[in-house]
């Protein structure tokens, strides 16, 4: 079992620049999801931002089901400069591969609980880190795609783009730096101090 919690309200407002859509996920029982305070949370976003669509839906990690359901929202999604997502790392990351040249961000960290995982065509995982990373890597996860599981950037291994840990793995630090370069948003990678990960952070408060 996994459970997410939501960013804090000030950082979700400061993520909802330009033209915003919402994407909720309410599909695994498996994933306890904060449906009402994240509802309140998007009242007070559409009263204060430009919110042109809200989307709630199920199974996001799901590429193909994904894509599915949100055919029929196109118009707006085309329109909109920033995706939101209320759900798990994996659907977070699965949104973000989609729509490769928008701005897609997280609303919500995920941690781990013991028991069932639940069922999703893993094309992305999410190491459920209780301090979600998405933001700052233009939706490519530093815990899982990188060996390492580095949150500062790349370790100086990789050889020809490939990991020197699994060098049948792109390295996941040299995918980041491409999708932030694509976002004009290579200024993440710039820290004023490095970033240190809080492993306490892996359980819900
Ligand atoms: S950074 Fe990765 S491991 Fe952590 S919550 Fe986000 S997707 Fe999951
Ligand atoms: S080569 Fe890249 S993916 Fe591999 S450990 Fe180093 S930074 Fe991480």
């Amino acid at each position: 079992m996994l459970i997410t919690q939501l960013k804090s309200k000030e950082s979700i407002e400061s993520l909802a620049v330009g033209k915003v859509v919402i994407i909720n996920c309410h599909g695994c029982k498996e994933v306890y999801f904060p449906e009402h305070q994240a509802d309140e949370l998007q009242k007070e976003l559409s009263d204060n931002k430009e919110v042109i669509q809200i989307i709630t839906t199920d199974y996001i990690c799901n590429p193909d089901n994904l894509k599915l359901q949100l055919k029929k929202h196109m118009d707006k999604i085309n329109l909109a400069d920033t995706i939101l997502v209320f759900s798990c790392g994996v659907g977070i990351q699965t949104v973000a591969a989609q729509f490769e040249d928008k701005k897609v961000y997280s609303c919500c960290d995920t941690y781990q609980l013991p028991g069932f995982q639940g069922v999703t065509p893993l094309n992305v995982d999410c190491g459920q880190c209780g301090e979600c990373y998405l933001n700052g890597t233009g939706g490519i996860c530093p815990i899982t795609a990188c060996s390492k599981s580095l949150i500062n950037g790349q370790c100086g291994g990789a050889k020809n783009g490939m990991c020197e840990v699994d060098k049948d793995m792109e390295c996941g630090w040299e995918r980041i730096y491409r999708k932030l370069e694509k976002l004009n948003k290579l200024d993440n990678m710039k820290y004023d101090a490095p970033k240190v990960r809080n492993f306490g952070n892996s359980k819900p408060e």
